[in-house]
């Protein structure tokens, strides 16, 4: 039904069965991220997700069942996807990102749709999309609330043939907050569908990509509210001195923000 629409047709579906799309978690993003992906025949998935399924993520993680808990999620992943589109090829990373196999995992992709929770992995990712010139579809959430927009780095803008690159994460976020000030890594209660729409929104947003249609979420972050039913849009702006897409940068390298949780 994709090639019934003259926005996609043949070409478009073609190209979507050569795309490769990178998605970090295989959690409560990535599973609805990654079935639509796959439904929609996006022809190579990597999945970076070092954990195994648990029964208490089911309510959220809808890729994964309760035959498959204690399995590793990225091969629990892949058996879904397999009986649901035999042509896309799943490749498992069942590691945790960091600064020394960031560029080795992101360089095989075209898209990363990042699903992950943690300030660490959040700054390394976009250090890499900026260095790499690498286009990161980005959601979060917590609670009732969820969030997501898109970083295109003027490299990848090029690459893209898009007019304009959008603001990075450092852009509105320069550094870290001080660990004494961060939020707890332990996982707060989320309302499970709140994955399903945010989740869906960034797989959206990388076919778009993929396909060169429409207008992406670069330099708009959408803010969702689930007890309201309310969307809201923010605008967002490069800044002219981000330590790391600014013309003066002053990360040229990557760092590891560990040990930056804190505690309870
Ligand atoms: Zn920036």
């Amino acid at each position: 039904r994709h090639i019934l629409l003259p926005e996609v047709g043949e070409a478009g579906q073609a190209r979507l069965l050569k795309s490769r799309v990178l998605l970090l978690g295989a959690g409560g993003l990535g599973s609805p991220a990654s079935m639509y992906l796959a439904a929609a025949g996006v022809g190579t998935l990597g999945m970076v997700d070092a954990d195994v399924v648990d029964a208490s993520n089911l309510q959220r993680q809808v890729i994964h069942a309760t035959s498959r808990v204690g399995m590793p999620k990225v091969e629990s992943a892949a058996k879904f996807i397999a009986d649901l589109n035999p042509d896309v090829k799943v490749v498992p990373h069942m590691e945790r990102l960091t600064s020394a196999n960031v560029e080795r995992i992101f360089s095989d992709y075209e898209v990363i749709v990042d699903g992950t929770d943690n300030f660490p992995t959040r700054y390394l990712v976009n250090d890499a999309s900026v260095f790499m010139g690498k286009p990161v579809v980005h959601g979060s959430i917590f609670r009732f609330d969820g969030q997501v927009t898109t970083f295109i780095p003027e490299k990848a803008a090029k690459k893209l043939g898009m007019s304009e690159a959008g603001p990075c994460y450092r852009c509105l976020y320069p550094e870290p907050p001080p660990p004494h000030l961060a939020p707890s890594c332990q996982e707060a209660g989320v309302l499970g569908i709140l994955c399903g729409i945010i989740g869906t929104l960034q797989a959206t947003e990388a076919i778009k990509i993929l396909l060169g249609r429409g207008t992406t979420l670069a330099g708009r972050l959408v803010t969702y509210d689930s007890l309201k039913l309310k969307f809201r849009e923010l605008r967002l702006r490069r800044a002219p001195d981000c330590p790391v897409c600014g013309p003066k940068p002053s990360i040229t390298g990557y760092i590891d923000y560990e040990g930056f949780c804190a505690v309870g």
